[in-house]
């Protein structure tokens, strides 16, 4: 039997379905929407809608962003001879947080992974290839620490040694599956500057 009507379960169902929000936050924010003011329920909506309508890849190192170049790459301040390899734009944001890294970026949206059926066609990796065409003197390879990220430095070290280029990858310190993102600064400082020579 239903307990509720068709649309509050049709709204729990598409709440459940996004990343970390289980069946009874699903239901907590389903009666939360339905009891907000209909201005601000359409306000959201909105603000979704738009979101995705505006928020695309950026050109050169395809991180999530509103204009055709995000504004690292479109800095000339920043060394772009220098690509941090990222696995999403939450890592991205993490490392621009320090203040520190003068390079650049390169977003691959995701990590190997055999298990979850994630081959390198999946990920951002022929667009890396493409970008070590220009002048590119080291791929900083900063993937997490997990086998998903190991994996995906193994291969992408393996694509970047054969150019010439220097390929280093962030020191371990990194706590092992953790998201880059939960990582404080000094941390991520710390394990930028240990690198090591792949
Ligand atoms: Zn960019």
């Amino acid at each position: 039997m239903d307990l509720y009507s068709g649309h509050i379960n049709k709204l729990i169902e598409e709440l459940a379905a996004l990343p970390g929000i289980g069946h009874k936050s699903a239901q907590r924010l389903a009666f939360h929407l339905i009891n907000m003011p209909k201005a601000r329920v359409e306000r959201l909506a909105q603000t979704i809608v738009s979101a995705k309508e505006n928020v695309r890849y950026c050109k050169e190192c395809y991180t999530l962003t509103d204009q055709d170049v995000c504004p690292v790459c479109a800095n000339q301040r920043r060394d772009h001879a220098t690509i941090m390899v990222v696995e999403n734009t939450r890592d991205l944001a993490a490392y621009e947080k320090t203040g520190k890294y003068i390079g650049v970026y390169h977003v691959l949206h995701g990590a190997i992974s055999p298990m979850l059926g994630i081959g390198p066609g999946d990920i951002k990796l022929k667009e890396l290839m493409q970008r070590l065409e220009g002048d590119v003197q080291e791929v900083i390879i900063a993937t997490n620490s997990s086998l998903e990220g190991e994996t995906t430095a193994m291969y992408i070290s393996k694509l970047v040694k054969p150019t010439g280029i220097r390929v280093t990858r962030i020191a371990s310190g990194v706590p092992v599956g953790g998201d880059l993102e939960y990582i404080d600064e000094v941390t991520l400082l710390r394990a930028l500057e240990g690198r090591v020579e792949l």
